[in-house]
């Protein structure tokens, strides 16, 4: 699979039927390549046109080869008659689905079961008769897009709009196999009125960064200006004022609600990082995987109908078909 690195124009909130349950989707797909291909195509996961790289003019597609051709007749260069093009190429060409021989309703399967909490290696090679190290290979390709879509988290807050944010980390015990996990931060937010929030891991292959600047980034990548920033009395956050928010700040030591002004807390934040606390308590995760466990995590911790959704669309952002589509 090869990613793309074009520009490409996605109009992220159009939907077109993948927001279902798990059971819905299961019964939609199974077995019916022809309504997974469409699923994909309306998530531009696969093309929805390939232009003549000879003709520079769209293509005809073929289903029985999943193939894209072109045979206009052209002038020949060498002859006075004219030649049939003979251009073709795979429907799967640099998509997610490129060097796959797996059928495309099972890879829309595999993903829906990915995106659920009770992750379960051994029913997927049972029910979708794949070996074991496909389906490792798959949960890696799916790991890989989540991991790309961290980078692309939506901004929260607006003029007015309260954001409690966060910074924490998670210590881990020893572990029998793999490094041991001692401590990753995480810093993040969330808009306490919709409960939509942002979260990033502020370790990267190893290393942590939580310096001012670092989390002055963050802010400004993922709070709208103009937010009202309910926060923790450490000194990074203190220049936020000059960034265009206005700031709160509730000292921890005394209490855990400001007792004049009751708006500021972040109890919103607190609970959500619980949550991830309870969620990545497993054995054996070390720190190499915790950004992939955690970023599944996020998915998951959407409403479960959107994610089918969200992730195709991550998909046709990290391995864009050929052409982008028309407008
Ligand atoms: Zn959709
Ligand atoms: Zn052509």
């Amino acid at each position: 699979m090869a990613s793309g690195g074009e520009e490409r124009v996605v109009d992220f909130k159009a939907c077109f039927g993948c927001c279902k349950d798990y059971w819905q989707i299961i019964k939609d797909y199974h077995s019916n390549n022809e309504a997974s291909i469409e699923l994909l195509r309306k998530h531009w996961v696969l093309p929805r046109e390939v232009q003549c790289k000879e003709c520079n003019l769209p293509c005809k597609y073929r289903e029985d080869r999943h193939q894209w051709y072109c045979d206009r007749w052209k002038k020949s260069r060498k002859s006075k008659g004219k030649v049939q093009c003979k251009f073709t190429v795979s429907d799967y060409k640099g998509t997610f689905l490129d060097n796959s021989h797996i059928p495309p309703w099972q890879i829309v399967l595999f993903i829906n079961h990915w995106l659920r909490k009770q992750w379960d290696h051994e029913a997927v090679i049972e029910c979708l008769g794949w070996s074991s190290s496909t389906s490792v290979d798959w949960r890696s390709f799916c790991s890989e897009v989540t991991l790309s879509w961290l980078d692309n988290q939506q901004q929260i807050g607006g003029q007015d709009i309260i954001v409690e944010v966060y910074e924490t980390f998670f210590v881990h015990d020893k572990y029998e196999h793999g490094r041991p996990l001692r401590e990753v931060w995480l810093f993040g937010g969330i808009k306490r009125e919709s409960k939509r929030f942002f979260i990033v891991p502020l370790v990267d292959e190893g290393f942590q960064d939580r310096s001012a600047a670092t989390l002055t980034y963050y802010i400004k990548k993922y709070i709208k200006e103009g937010s009202v920033i309910i926060s923790d009395g450490w000194r990074g956050y203190m220049r936020l004022p000059l960034q265009g928010y206005t700031h709160h700040v509730i000292n921890y030591k005394d209490n855990y609600v400001d007792l004049v002004h009751s708006f500021i807390h972040t109890q919103n934040v607190e609970r959500l990082w619980r949550d991830i606390k309870e969620w990545t308590k497993r054995p054996g995760l070390r720190v190499e995987y915790f950004k992939q466990y955690f970023v599944r995590y996020l998915f998951l911790h959407r409403p479960p109908k959107e994610a089918l959704h969200d992730f195709l669309i991550a998909v046709a952002t990290l391995y864009p078909p050929q052409e982008p589509r028309v407008q």
